[in-house]
């Protein structure tokens, strides 16, 4: 079996982001940048499944700027036999879809695992538009996966409980937050990763049109919030919430 794993290089999670003074986005100036940790996910579970022998050979796919090759590159050294970097510059979830989809018709994988969500753009979107393009089972938001005759075995964690679905290959499938533990890439591997092959390409190069059809008008800062004061008792934090406050 053949899986195809989309990775996107986003802002680290350590970084408290900064907008930038002009709002036109946040600063990525010198600032850390690492593979979307919903990706790590998903290329810890593609490398399981290869080691169980479920998956014979694991694809990387990045959608970024030149730099997003440092990102495949780490995939590689987790454990993905080969990476293609698509060259563009934020292309928004569709687009990214429509790329995967491309891909997918090229590399003919059974199996694309990608990220639920980007910690940057929060989009939520691009596998669920991946499956609807390519007409394929979904499983979002996966927290087991297990390979069955049928296809797989995929659990979810929904609002009050677990929900099992049975899905039949070629699906699409997006993890959650505990599908697994990604391991780190020893030294001999990061190594190693250096030497497999990564293909760059551009959108155009697939027949896909990636040009951005929003405009981004303003990024602001959250407000800021005021600091919380200590009461001495239970009186008078009621006295404060009847007279000032003035929500009881
Ligand atoms: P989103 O729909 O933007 O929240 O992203 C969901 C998932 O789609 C991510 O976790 C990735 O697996 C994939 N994805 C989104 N953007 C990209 C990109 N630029 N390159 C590769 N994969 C991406």
């Amino acid at each position: 079996m053949k899986i195809l794993v989309a990775v996107k290089r986003v802002v680290d999670y350590n970084v408290k982001v900064r907008v930038k003074s002009d709002h036109t986005g946040v600063e990525l100036a010198n600032v850390k940048m690492s593979m979307n940790p919903f990706c790590e996910i998903a290329v810890e579970e593609a490398v399981r499944l290869k080691e169980k022998g479920v998956a014979s050979e694991i694809i990387v796919v990045s959608i970024g700027p030149a730099q997003a090759q440092e990102t495949i590159r780490t995939a590689l050294a987790m454990g993905a036999d080969r990476g293609i970097l698509v060259t563009a510059d934020n292309a928004e979830p569709l687009a990214i879809a429509k790329i995967l989809q491309a891909l997918v018709k090229k590399e003919t994988p059974d199996l694309v695992i990608l990220g639920k969500q980007s910690i940057d753009g929060d989009n939520n979107q691009t596998g669920q538009m991946l499956s609807a393009l390519l007409g394929w089972s979904q499983g979002t938001f996966a927290s087991k996966l297990e390979k069955t005759d049928a296809g797989f075995s995929i659990t979810r964690e929904i609002d009050g409980g677990l929900e099992t679905l049975s899905l039949k290959l070629p699906a699409v499938v997006t993890t959650d937050l505990r599908l697994n533990e990604p391991r780190y890439a020893s030294l001999p591997n990061i190594m190693k990763a250096k030497q497999k092959p990564l293909a760059t390409m551009t959108p155009q190069d697939l027949g896909v049109d990636a040009t951005p059809r929003t405009v981004t008008l303003k990024v602001t800062e959250p407000a800021t919030r005021k600091a919380g004061i200590k009461v001495k008792d239970v009186a008078e934090l009621v006295g404060k919430l009847k007279n000032e406050a003035k929500v009881i």
